[in-house]
């Protein structure tokens, strides 16, 4: 499980979104309405759900429940009970204040809902670091290929898995096709071992010089690598035995 920390360095993306009020202010506005929701249908503990809120609106990051608790644990002890603290939050998103984001192979996070404003993700497979973007090009091109399916769009996420800058700079120039990512696309650079791998590799079609794409490396079960349209198994010695670079860019020929 990675650290929340380490998931929330980074400055916030600006939101796609009207010209919108100071953080302080909006946070402030989110609170009294966030109250007279609470009021309105006589909801327990308001007060202390308040100090939650305003515990949650002064972190500008994403939130697992785990990294809450560490705050709360340090700023307001008393709060700490992560039943309370997790209805609590569920009934931020179902209010509209904040929102819960599952993204694979993570824990859930919570974001702030500020209305009317809207950003992506982008999010490292390898640390879990999540990047916000807003892009109006991105935006309306979505708009526009719906509307050419004549569908009518009412929400959307966009999340896009891959490598962060960090993790991406802390790699090896080749690295053993066992390390590859999910999704990647790499070139074999050099098969370590004698002729009799050269000749396994070879009988599958596999040479210095050829593009894969990684389509599933997981703990559990073979290396799937797809070569040509063909998707062949590889073994975890074999693997260790294929260095590899991260060359092919997506839509570059192999
Ligand atoms: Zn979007
Ligand atoms: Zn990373
Ligand atoms: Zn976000």
């Amino acid at each position: 499980m990675f650290d929340f920390f380490r998931s929330v360095k980074g400055k916030r993306a600006k939101d796609v979104g009207p010209e919108g009020l100071d953080p302080q202010t909006q946070h402030q506005q989110e609170r009294e309405q966030f109250q007279e929701v609470l009021q309105s249908f006589n909801a327990s503990r308001i007060e202390e759900r308040l100090k939650v809120l305003d515990i949650f609106l002064s972190v500008e990051e994403h939130l697992t429940l785990s990294g809450l608790e560490g705050i709360i644990r340090e700023k307001r002890p008393e709060l700490l009970d992560r039943e309370f603290l997790k209805e609590t939050m569920e009934m931020f998103c179902q209010f509209g204040f904040a929102q819960k984001q599952v993204f694979e192979t993570q824990e859930p996070v919570y974001e702030h809902h500020h209305l009317g404003m809207h950003h992506d993700h982008f999010i490292c497979t390898r640390c879990g670091k999540i990047q916000e973007f807003a892009n109006q090009n991105l935006e309306r091109l979505q708009h526009e290929i719906a509307r050419q399916f004549q569908f009518h769009p009412l929400q959307h996420k966009m999340e896009i898995y891959g490598l962060c800058a960090a993790c991406m700079a802390q790699r090896e120039p080749a690295l053993s096709l066992q390390y590859a990512a999910n999704g990647e696309r790499v070139r074999i650079v050099t098969i370590l071992g004698g002729r009799e791998v050269q000749a396994r590799l070879g009988d599958m079609g596999l040479a210095v010089g050829a593009c894969l794409e990684i389509v599933s490396n997981h703990s559990s079960g073979p290396l799937i690598v797809a070569n040509k349209g063909a998707r062949l198994a590889i073994n975890a010695g074999l693997a260790q035995k294929i260095m590899v670079s991260h060359v092919c860019r997506h839509g570059e020929e192999s």
